[in-house]
């Protein structure tokens, strides 16, 4: 018996939230890239906070390193809905398109009228040049509770972000200013002008009742929304399997993401991410450039 070649196909590893210095990322665009690569991952979303500007760094390195990686323009989206503050991710989306680019400006804009109030109110509190700090270590780039949270610990006033966070800047908290997003239902219309796919974004870390998650879901699906983040590279037992159960349930696809920062010991690109069985996957659909590894390109220049 002859038994036909098979060609192998390369390993397939979809990671659909990531963050660059673009927003409260560590990595630039293209050293995160580069990340992915080594890391195993094949289709990679960058989804920065209100803003693509990493999208076309990124693009440019992996085409000038001929990386074996398919890049998603992607975005994540702070919004309100019923008080909550609820983080959309659009996928696929045509970054230059206007009523996007118009809707992420406002967003832009907002951040910065909140980045300015969480600096007085943290001067108030006797922690000085807060936002001044703040946007020293933005760079230029969406500014963020991160910003603020790094440079406390910069100043000593904590030694990790996550207890800024516990003492300072989440809700009511000194440095705590009530977020003015766009609702739920504009930041899908946004992602949709876009060509994009809207999905709700961590899902488990709203800390709703079951009651309010379904409630959620409800909205999200009557807003337009297409797909839940079903796996992420961190959550409790069995999460995963009930999201997957919510997204059949109201028909949402599902997504995976690792919502890389930094790398840890716990959290990186690609890791830990898969769907459970009966999840359709996000991506079903999507028309994908082949990997194509191309001879001579070095990983280790981008790292
Ligand atoms: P913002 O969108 O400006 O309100 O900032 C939210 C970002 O802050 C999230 O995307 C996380 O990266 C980070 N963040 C929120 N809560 C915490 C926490 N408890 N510890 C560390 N980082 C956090
Ligand atoms: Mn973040
Ligand atoms: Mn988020
Ligand atoms: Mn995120």
């Amino acid at each position: 018996m002859v038994l036909a070649h098979v060609p192998e196909s390369p390993p397939v590893l979809f990671d659909l939230h990531s963050h660059t210095q673009a927003s409260d990322g560590l990595l630039s665009p293209e050293a995160l890239v580069a990340r992915a690569v080594m890391r195993g991952v094949s289709t990679l979303a960058i989804t920065d906070h209100d803003t693509v500007a990493g999208i076309a760094p990124a693009r440019q390195a992996i085409a000038a390193q001929g990386l074996p990686l398919t890049l998603v323009a992607g975005v994540e989206i702070s919004t309100l809905w019923e008080h909550h503050e609820i983080h959309v991710v659009g996928l696929q989306v045509d970054t230059r398109n206007p009523q996007l680019v118009e809707f992420l400006a406002l967003q832009s804009q907002r951040r910065d009228e909140r980045a300015a109030e969480m600096g007085r109110r943290l001067a108030r509190a006797r922690i000085e040049g807060a936002l001044e700090g703040a946007r020293r270590l933005a760079q230029g780039a969406q500014l963020t509770r991160g910003h603020f949270a790094r440079y406390l610990v910069e100043r000593g006033y904590a030694t990790r972000c996550s207890d800024v966070f516990k003492h300072f800047l989440a809700r009511g908290k000194t440095g705590y200013v009530p977020p003015l997003w766009g609702d739920m239902a504009e930041a899908v219309a946004a992602i949709h002008a876009a060509g994009g796919v809207a999905v709700l974004a961590h899902p488990g870390r709203y800390r709703l009742s079951a009651k309010w998650l379904k409630r959620l879901l409800t909205a999200f699906c009557a807003a337009g929304g297409d797909a839940l983040e079903v796996a992420q590279c961190q959550q409790p037992p069995h999460e995963r399997h009930q999201l997957a159960l919510l997204a059949r349930q109201f028909s949402l696809l599902a997504s995976q993401g690792s919502d890389f920062h930094q790398p840890t010991p716990y959290l990186d690109l690609g890791r830990a991410l898969s769907l459970p069985n009966g999840a359709i996957p996000v991506w079903t659909h999507w028309a994908l450039a082949p990997l194509a590894p191309q001879p001579g390109a070095s990983l280790l220049e981008a790292l």
